[in-house]
């Protein structure tokens, strides 16, 4: 996914609720073209959820026959982008040379270190019909000392995640530890990632295993520690106690987070890094070299931007 800025935003919610819930952070509505996202962080008053730097709902949203997703290629350092799809295709290209369909319940994570180059297109036989598609994209800002690592890209398929299933829950846990199972996904950092289905009624405690932990209700309605909260809502959590979500109607959620990271970042476009100076320098590659980093079968490039 390809990031514009935008202002920051009014504040959401006063204060007032449940213990548990530390803050509340309503998404801004972007548009990227065939469909609009909700950006959910980087938020004024809460840039990072562990290393979590980028939190983006995509959809939900019908293409209409002909009409696809189409992000051009464009670079990224000193993150790892996760891809994740509740409806839908993506046709990921990158640099190293990755083609991959990403479909729901499968996890892609690229990391890209100190550069690599993507896109994220419709396939072009799906591109004939009409499709939904509903997903997440994430950013993980990486650790200082794996900033420019090797890029790479790994694609692990839903029947290698673990789930769980039983008395109105289904979960998979797409990432780190929860719920007693462990992704096989690899990672720079210490953090989690999880998707959750509730029945109504259904309950399941989150717990306290990482320092910083937030959810995000992605449909239906979820009750925290007596409150009744609405669909397309982050409510971060506070650390230390296991908290107990309950479905008041069948529920569609992500749980995720981590240890706080090593510092803070800059974000610009879609440049992460915790030196100012190395955005500049990858600003500059961009510009004059598009980091010499071509993508087989798609030579299109989304340009630097002039200003965000
Ligand atoms: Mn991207």
């Amino acid at each position: 996914m390809s990031w514009q800025a935008c202002p920051e935003p009014v504040d959401l919610e006063g204060a007032g609720g449940p213990r548990a819930v530390e803050m509340e952070i309503v998404p801004r509505s972007r548009d990227i073209g065939a469909f609009e996202v909700g950006r959910v962080l980087p938020f004024a008053k809460r840039r990072m959820v562990g290393p979590f730097i980028f939190f983006d709902q995509m959809g939900p949203a019908v293409l209409a026959p002909g009409i696809g997703m189409d992000v051009r290629p464009h670079p990224h350092i000193g993150l790892s982008t996760v891809t994740y799809l509740f409806e839908g295709s993506i046709l990921h290209r990158d640099s190293l040379g990755s083609v991959q369909l990403i479909r729901p319940g499968d996890m892609n994570w690229m990391t890209a270190g100190r550069g690599i180059v993507h896109s994220e297109r419709s396939d072009p036989e799906i591109r004939k019909g009409p499709e939904r598609l509903h997903g997440l994209q994430l950013w993980v800002a990486l650790p200082k000392a794996h900033e420019e690592t090797d890029p790479a890209f790994i694609h692990y398929p839903q029947a290698d995640l673990p789930s769980l299933a039983g008395e109105g829950v289904n979960a998979r846990v797409i990432a780190g530890r929860q719920f007693g199972r462990t992704s096989p996904v690899k990672t720079h950092s210490e953090l989690f990632y999880v998707d959750i289905a509730l029945d109504v009624g259904a309950r399941i405690a989150l717990e306290p295993e990482y320092e910083e932990r937030a959810i995000y209700l992605v449909s239906g309605r979820l009750k925290v520690e007596g409150r009744e909260y609405a669909p397309g809502r982050m409510l971060v959590l506070k650390p230390g106690a296991p908290v107990m979500l309950q479905a008041v109607e069948a529920c569609r959620l992500v749980a995720l987070g981590g240890e706080p990271l090593d510092g803070p970042r800059h974000i610009w476009w879609n440049f992460v890094s915790s030196s100012a100076d190395r955005i500049e320098a990858a600003k500059a590659e961009w510009r004059k070299t598009r980091f010499n980093a071509p993508i087989a079968g798609d030579d299109e490039f989304i340009p630097l931007p002039e200003a965000i």
